[in-house]
């Protein structure tokens, strides 16, 4: 199973790991806590909703797993960086509104379970980090992408607070469904890595979350 061969990932520039279910605030958190840092931000969800966008507009169903597998290698995607933020091309069109798609919001979960896909992509997460910090948010960011890095945050908040901060953006896709989907894949599902800080955010501004992240990183940064 191409899960289990994942090596473990020796660390070089500092990587920043953000994980958390969907409407969390982890996006925006990760993009102020890498803005404050001057390091890279990373956002993975838009590299698995890149491939969901090709899937689609090839007419490839989402679980069709062989015809995606098959497909993977000739994607013609390019993951970049703009302005210290991580950017995703495909066919040299970048991807911006394409990637919030109700397909694409519809479908990520289930091809993000696959096993070949997520080893495609850890592959090019990691690169981003090989001459440079980052802070990069996902779902498996601290569990198996930094395994090793010291600066894990799972990002939390209650279920309603997450409904109403969705309604607020105003973005009405099933973050249930995708939630349940991440967590009971087999595959680098989304949990909480055991060494990493859990961080509720329920009962908190933005800013706060943001000071406590950064503060525990700098306390780790000194030693
Ligand atoms: O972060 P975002 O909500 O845009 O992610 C979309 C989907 O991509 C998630 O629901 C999940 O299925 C998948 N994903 C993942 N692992 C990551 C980042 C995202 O499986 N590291």
């Amino acid at each position: 199973m191409l899960c289990d061969s994942y090596t473990a990932h020796r660390m070089n520039p500092p990587a920043i790991a953000i994980d958390g279910p969907a409407a969390s605030g982890k996006s925006t958190v990760a993009k102020l806590v890498a803005r404050q840092l001057e390091y890279t931000f990373i956002n993975t969800g838009a590299m698995y909703r890149a491939i969901a966008w090709y899937l689609a507009q090839q007419g490839i169903s989402a679980e069709d797993t062989d015809a995606i597998i098959t497909v993977l290698p000739d994607i013609p995607l390019q993951f970049g960086k703009e302005d210290s933020t991580s950017t995703v091309l495909c066919g040299g069109r970048k991807l911006t509104t394409e990637l919030t798609q109700p397909v694409v919001n519809d479908s990520v979960s289930v091809i993000a379970a696959i096993p070949e896909v997520r080893a495609f992509l850890l592959q090019k997460q990691r690169e981003y980090n090989k001459n440079e910090p980052v802070v990069m948010e996902g779902r498996d960011i601290g569990s198996v992408v930094f395994p090793d890095t010291p600066f894990k945050y799972f990002v939390t908040a209650s279920p309603e607070v997450r409904a109403a901060r969705r309604a607020a953006q105003g973005l009405t896709d099933s973050i249930d469904e995708r939630d349940k989907n991440d967590r009971s894949r087999s595959c680098a599902p989304l949990t909480q890595a055991p060494d990493a800080l859990l961080v509720d955010t329920s009962n908190m501004t933005i800013d706060q979350v943001v000071q406590l992240i950064i503060s525990d990183i700098r306390i780790k940064l000194a030693k």
